[in-house]
């Protein structure tokens, strides 16, 4: 059976016959991974590059503005990525600023059409817990985003224009008693973590935030050193990095071009394809499937047909966020967030639906106050989450829901309705790609080892993009002695 090692660089396909399609085996793949975060192979200035806007009833192969078209049909790169959202475009930036690999990434859509486009961008450690499955992950994801605004800086670049980046810091809010011992016990396993945490008193609470109500069960765990930062920019950016490799011959988008199945090898059983509406494009040595919430039902319908027993028990749960563009009735210094948000405990049932009945029917509904002032001065309100299928629609009751939590918080919003905003309001759903035991799932699938999954990161997936990315490149790369990956093993979770 052919490995990632033994899969070939080759230039042209020598026999297409039925889905098998056979390659020779000419050289080994010898690319290098470099470690830095940003390598050495990034060219210069990011800014020179425009941003393409993409017709929406675009088919086929996307093609940079001034570059010739890709025509539509096979295609060869050394990696090819199933996802255009946060985690797909990040692994793309991996590969290319830290190997000699050639990427492509291919979308149904376009990036942020998922849930990154939908993201609050809050990449906060404050709600993360020191022991936990996913805490290395978080650290180092962290430190990546810090290091990548870092080092923006040094280029002359301004992390809040391109990323929409600010370190404004997050507080943990509580109102009561058990809640407030629960944050003060946090606050001391995030210090013993290493991380500069505090508890704020009800009155250091208002000092730092002024319009929150806060009565003598209020009280926070502070992290100072939280930032947050625009999805969509940050897609953005990661997109110019990318396409910087395509004069190289590096790099490559296929949008508007969903996969529909892979091909694999009647010699090996390697995949060596991944065949969309309108290209085959073959890759020489992994195919990495981060198409968030929607890949569980893409791994089935794709080896539906195989001897692979694979079931990624990845469920969409929807997301609602309500945006107050240019509100100046409060202010907020820091990102906020409440305790129960961590465990998920504030439940409200949909009108007229009994609990039992709403978790029965997938519905079950969760409203925790989140907020933070974005980079243009917006208001940002959160959050809901629920099942409900893979529908993206705005419900009502679920907007009105997130604004009568905020207004438990900022007494100041009860001053007018919500309807008064109706000119300047706008409401972001999206579908958060969640696994039921709440890490995600990043690894090679077992008897596939060129084939990797990067997905299930729930409400996490920007915060933990960057050290996700990082994994994944080491894995592609066979330089497993860098990767703690166990928790997040396809076996025994998927298959
Ligand atoms: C309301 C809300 C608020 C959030 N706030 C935060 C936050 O503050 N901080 C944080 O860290 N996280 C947050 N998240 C979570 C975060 O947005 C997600 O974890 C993250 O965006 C997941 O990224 P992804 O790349 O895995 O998935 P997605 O962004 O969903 O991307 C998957 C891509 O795969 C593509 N695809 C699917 N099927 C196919 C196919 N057959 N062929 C080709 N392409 C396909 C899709 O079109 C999509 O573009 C929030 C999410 C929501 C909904």
């Amino acid at each position: 059976m052919g490995s990632a090692s033994t899969l070939c660089s080759i230039s042209k396909l020598n026999v297409h016959r039925d889905n098998v399609v056979f390659l020779p085996k000419t050289r080994s793949s010898t690319s290098a991974y470099q470690s830095g975060f940003l390598g050495s192979k990034l060219p210069g200035k990011l800014s020179l590059l425009s941003i393409q806007k993409y017709p929406r009833n675009r088919t086929g192969p996307f093609a940079r503005p001034g570059s010739n078209p890709i025509s539509a049909s096979h295609h060869t790169f050394d990696v090819v990525i199933i996802g255009a959202g946060i985690i797909g475009l990040t692994v793309a930036r991996q590969l290319l600023i830290g190997s000699d690999l050639s990427v492509a990434v291919v979308d149904k859509d376009v990036p942020c059409s998922g849930a990154t486009g939908a993201g609050q961008g809050y990449l906060w450690m404050v709600n993360k817990t020191p022991g936990s499955d996913t805490w290395d992950l978080a650290m180092r994801s962290h430190r990546l985003w810090v290091m990548l605004a870092e080092s923006m800086r040094e280029q002359g670049l301004d992390p809040l224009q391109h990323l929409g980046w600010k370190n404004t810091g997050s507080l943990l809010i509580g109102t009561s008693s058990d809640e407030l011992d629960s944050l003060k016990r946090r606050v001391t396993l995030l210090q013993d973590a290493g991380l500069r945490a505090e508890y704020l008193s009800g009155g250091d609470l208002l000092l730092e935030e002024p319009d929150l109500l806060v009565d003598k069960d209020g009280g926070a765990a502070f992290v100072p050193g939280d930032c947050q930062l625009d999805a969509q920019r940050a897609s953005a950016f990661f997109q110019k990095v990318n396409r910087h490799f395509s004069s190289e011959g590096r790099y490559a988008e296929f949008f508007y071009d969903p996969v529909t199945s892979l091909l694999r090898s009647d010699s090996s059983g390697d995949v060596i394809a991944v065949k969309t509406s309108n290209n085959t494009l073959y890759s020489r040595k992994a195919i990495v499937v981060a198409a968030g919430c929607w890949s569980g039902s893409l791994m089935h319908d794709l080896f539906r047909e195989s001897e692979i027993v694979l079931d990624v028990p990845v469920k969409p749960r929807k997301g609602h966020l309500l945006v107050l563009e240019n509100f100046d009735s409060l202010k907020v210094n820091h990102g906020l967030m409440e305790a129960g948000y961590v465990n998920h405990q504030i439940a409200t049932p949909l009108p007229g639906i009994s609990a039992s009945e709403a978790y029965d029917h997938g519905q079950t509904l969760s409203i925790s106050m989140t907020a933070t002032m974005d980079s243009m001065g917006n208001f940002v309100l959160g959050s809901s989450r629920q099942f409900a299928g893979f529908s993206t629609e705005v419900e009502e009751s679920i907007v009105n829901g997130i604004w009568n939590r905020a207004m438990d918080f900022f007494p100041k919003l009860r001053e007018r309705p919500l309807s008064d905003f109706i000119k300047s309001r706008r409401v972001r759903t999206g579908l958060r790609p969640y696994m039921p035991d709440g890490k995600p799932v990043i690894g090679p699938v077992p008897g596939l080892p060129n084939v990797f999954l990067a997905t299930g990161h729930e409400g996490f997936g920007l915060a933990m993009a960057l050290g996700t990315a990082e994994m994944v490149a080491h894995m592609v790369l066979g330089n497993s002695e860098n990767v703690d990956s166990a928790s997040f093993a396809v076996q025994g979770r998927c298959c």
